[in-house]
């Protein structure tokens, strides 16, 4: 039997608002309740960012503690990982709930552009974040946003910013950025083996590209991660219902290619973390 394979589930991104899609989880009894769907559904990695009453995204340790602790109890073993990207929030925030010790947090290894704006992730900011998830013994999940983005990471491994072996996600599909091709994807998928022979790793295809990038990670035996955050279709012109719904449609899949679904103390193994607690 091939890998099993981790389903990651972005629940709430720092873009899509209720107005989009009234199932995106934005207070957190919505999150925790949407999560807990997808859990049941599969996913056994969640994918948190926060946001304010208003909608717009947000910095609140607060806000992150509550999630986490509804998510423990609610989700045995789920892994909990915390966005450090978002929109709209500065620099200094952007690490300000890794006190709170998650499994798991994101750190984008370099700038990009996305479709109005820049993503701001200079060398000592990702070299601070990066030292900051160390002290707290939370894993990153390195984002590559753009090619150069993979090589960076594999600084930050030779320089012991970095845990060996890293996991990492190839963010495919976003306007201005890598685009969601089939061939950018096998060369990724090569360069990683050259660079960073150990490493773990997933793709996320945003938009329309989720349900393609979902297959051609089943396909070659990456992890999976699927979720509101990055696209609110269930197929073309029909909103999902909920997070779980996207869940289901990958786990649907799994038998096709041949793959198992990752239970959270599997998921917990593959990619190095502490049991549950
Ligand atoms: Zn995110």
């Amino acid at each position: 039997m091939n890998q099993p394979v981790i389903i990651t589930v972005a629940i709430t991104g720092a873009v899509p608002k209720k107005k989009d899609n009234p199932a995106v989880p934005v207070t957190p009894p919505e999150q925790i309740e949407s999560t807990h769907e997808a859990f049941e559904a599969g996913a056994s990695l969640v994918h948190i960012h926060v946001r304010e009453p208003d909608e717009s995204s947000g910095s609140d340790p607060e806000m992150f503690a509550r999630v986490q602790e509804g998510v423990r109890k609610h989700c045995p073993g789920m892994i909990i990982q915390f966005s450090t990207g978002g929109r709209g929030r500065e620099q200094s925030k952007r690490g300000a709930m890794l006190y709170l010790k998650p499994d798991m947090a994101s750190l984008a290894t370099g700038s990009v552009n996305f479709a109005t704006q820049i993503y701001e992730n200079p060398p000592d900011f990702v070299e601070g974040l990066a030292r900051t998830m160390l002290e707290n013994d939370v894993k990153p999940e390195v984002e590559v946003f753009d090619l150069a983005m993979l090589y960076n990471a594999a600084s930050l491994v030779k320089k012991g910013l970095l845990k060996d072996p890293p996991h990492v996600q190839f963010v495919m599909g976003i306007p201005n950025a890598m685009p969601a091709r089939r061939s950018v994807f096998d060369f990724l998928r090569s360069e990683i083996r050259a660079v960073m022979p150990r490493a773990t790793w997933v793709a996320a295809g945003i938009g329309r590209h989720q349900w393609e990038v979902n297959q051609w990670c089943l396909e070659t035996g990456g992890h999976v991660r699927t979720g509101l955050e990055d696209n609110l279709r269930i197929e073309p012109g029909r909103l999902a219902a909920s997070n779980a719904e996207l869940v289901k449609k990958v786990v649907d899949a799994c038998g096709k290619y041949e793959r198992k679904v990752a239970t959270p103390a599997e998921a917990r193994k593959i990619l190095g973390l502490r049991p549950a607690a």
